[in-house]
């Protein structure tokens, strides 16, 4: 028997281990199976070159939880190792792999600067088990099978043992502390999250279904009990959708791959990108298209990252561009370095060249939708819109792209580029400055009559109405120069579109300026700008406008865009009286009664009609409208 201590500079290293760790514990499953998965991996390497005569037919890992001997046992029948090699491989270089891991993230929070902690393997299984056994035997020709066993000292002993079947079995004998860890279900769990795509089959037993006894070493005894461990409880796929070639998968594989990732998602994706680089750098995954609810922050984070298949976390955020969590789906890159701190990871040239790569292909991937279909591309319009938008607004090199086929659409449904749109408004929309005005509405309901008023003047309305449309436009004007964008509410429509003539006024000065206190009397002063306005006769007699700015400015600062005030913006409109409608001409002979009457009448209606008609204000309104019936 060979007896040693452990090559570490730290008395004792467990407890360091434990500590920096604490939140993480269950990696460690992920870490030994990721061991085992490489040991059957190894093996087929070794095989194929001729390097080794192997069984390769039936490449698994096991794991095994015996709930009575409060073990877990994760099993290969990979490549094994001699004694020689657990002595490099696990006394020398691992070891000083969980040394220099400790050291570095001695002074970090480690638990939020570390993606999942690669790198410190088979020394995890130290977070959970007080004891740990190795016991393995080595394919190569005649080799001793050995066991190695450590109590978390830095001492360990390393013996001959007996051991028929080639492979590594890994014991744990589980601390009390870590009792978890000999629930059935929290093991099936952690499988399920990080072991659901490698490549080897993982099956995975307890001991009550372990009916035909085995040694400590694996071996069946003599005259067991029968085995119960059955074939089918395989807790992967081995051959996941995105590690195929993707000419070999229809549409309905890329569908039943999105349900097996978000079993408990029923809507279906609108289309998927399947990525697939091998130089300069390796990525596989498979990005999915959901339908997006207006609420984003919601939606993000459903990517999930791996590591040539192990499952390492579903935070992408500082690996890909933010506008891209929106989406949901794999990614798979080796190249993305896993011991690094997050904010260091946008630094990485890695990782850089891969983010640019994702969003160049999801906008060739849009833009080829628009080329090459573009009645369908319109028809998904609705439901990638907003990521579309929020992918302009935050990556320039998306906007160059996607300016291409970012679409307006008219209030009368057609779809229209930005190029298409300023070519159809500019003849009829170009005001006295020289700019285009795209008028837009948010909510076709909402600014119905106003949007009827610019109809009518055969101008076109499109409609903007994500949370972020407001930021859009203002990024649109500055990207634009010849574009800007007025809300069909935001002035009477000759002053959205100024054209250089104008229409006289019926009302004269003195009956503006002795109409304009009664007027205000009548709307609440803090809310409201009385003012007069030559519109056409046939607009209505009083109309409520907010204007673009202001309004922009408000809701960029409710969906955090922030303004340049500072505080909350008060809510401010305009109460505008068009001096050329006959009602407002007649006002000015009108008694102080009926002025009175037909005024707070007016205001109202103009209130009704934005909807800002409320309470107290509705109920009197509505017996003034009684009354006035009766007269
Ligand atoms: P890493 O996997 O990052 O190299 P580990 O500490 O997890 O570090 O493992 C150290 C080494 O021990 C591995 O590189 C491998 O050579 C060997 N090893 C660990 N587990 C097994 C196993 N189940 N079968 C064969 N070799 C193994």
């Amino acid at each position: 028997m060979q007896q040693g201590s452990i090559n570490v500079q730290t008395e004792n290293i467990f407890p360091i281990i434990k500590k920096f760790l604490y939140s993480d514990h269950e990696i460690f499953l992920r870490e030994l199976v990721s061991n085992a998965v490489d040991a059957t991996q190894k093996l087929k390497t070794l095989s194929g070159l001729g390097e080794l005569k192997a069984n390769i037919e039936n490449l698994k890992v096991e794991v095994i939880l015996d709930k009575e001997k409060k073990q877990l046992i994760i099993r290969d029948n990979g490549i094994g190792m001699t004694s020689d090699e657990v002595d490099k491989y696990i006394n020398q270089i691992a070891f000083s792999g969980a040394e220099e891991f400790v050291q570095k993230y001695k002074d970090a929070d480690a638990k939020n600067s570390i993606i999942g902690h690669f790198g410190l393997g088979f020394y995890s299984a130290f977070m959970v088990a007080e004891q740990v056994e190795i016991i393995s035997k080595s394919q190569k020709p005649n080799s001793t099978p050995v066991k190695w066993t450590c109590d978390g000292s830095p001492n360990y002993t390393m013996e001959e043992t007996k051991k028929k079947i080639k492979g590594t079995d890994i014991i744990l004998h589980i601390a009390e502390d870590s009792a978890e860890f000999l629930e059935e279900s929290r093991i099936s769990t952690i499988l399920n999250k990080y072991c659901k795509f490698l490549p080897v089959p993982i099956k995975f037993g307890t001991n009550e279904r372990t009916e035909k006894e085995r040694d400590s070493e694996g071996n069946v005894v003599e005259g067991g009990k029968e085995e119960k461990i059955v074939e089918d409880n395989i807790v992967n796929n081995t051959d996941p959708a995105w590690t195929k070639t993707p000419s070999g998968l229809s549409d309905e594989d890329y569908k039943s791959f999105y349900r097996e990732l978000y079993p408990m998602t029923f809507e279906e994706p609108l289309f998927h990108i399947h990525l697939n680089v091998d130089f300069p750098f390796n990525l596989t995954g498979i990005l999915y298209f959901p339908k997006l609810k207006n609420n984003l922050e919601l939606q993000k984070n459903k990517i999930s990252l791996y590591s040539n298949q192990v499952f390492i976390t579903d935070n992408v955020e500082n690996i890909v561009p933010e506008f891209l969590t929106l989406l949901h789906g794999v990614i798979d890159s080796p190249d993305i370095p896993l011991n690094v701190s997050r904010s260091y990871l946008q630094e990485d040239a890695a990782v850089k060249k891969i983010s640019s790569h994702i969003t160049k292909k999801v906008a060739d991937k849009l833009n080829s939708m628009f080329k090459n279909d573009r009645e369908d591309f319109e028809k998904k319009w609705e439901d990638i819109k907003v990521f579309i938008e929020f992918g302009m607004l935050t990556d320039e090199k998306f906007y160059d792209k996607a300016s291409k086929f970012y679409l307006f659409k008219s209030v009368d449904g057609k779809f229209y580029t930005i190029e298409e749109y300023k070519a159809k408004i500019e003849a009829n929309q170009t005001d006295k400055n020289e700019k285009t005005v795209v008028l837009y509405a948010q909510d076709e309901k909402e600014q119905y009559s106003f949007i009827q008023t610019a109809t009518d003047r055969e101008y076109d309305v499109v409609i903007l109405n994500t949370p972020i449309s407001s930021h859009l436009i203002s990024k649109l004007e500055q990207k634009e120069d010849k574009l800007s964008f007025a809300r069909v509410d935001a002035d009477t429509i000759d002053k959205l579109i100024q054209k250089d003539e104008e229409i006289p006024s019926k009302l004269s000065d003195e009956e503006k300026e002795k109409l304009k206190p009664i007027i205000e009397e009548a709307v609440e002063k803090e809310k409201f700008t009385v003012q007069f306005e030559n519109m056409s006769e046939n607009d209505r007699p009083i109309i409520i406008t907010q204007s673009e700015f202001m309004r922009r400015m408000k809701e960029q600062q409710m969906s955090g865009g922030g303004n340049m005030f500072g505080g909350a913006l008060p809510e401010m409109y305009n109460m505008v009286v068009n001096t050329n409608h006959a009602l407002v001409s007649e006002l000015v002979n009108q008694n102080d009664e009926k002025q009175k009457d037909t005024i707070g009448q007016l205001v109202d209606l103009a209130l009704l009609s934005q909807n800002m008609l409320k309470g107290e204000a509705m109920s009197n309104f509505i017996k003034r409208s009684v009354e006035l019936m009766k007269s």
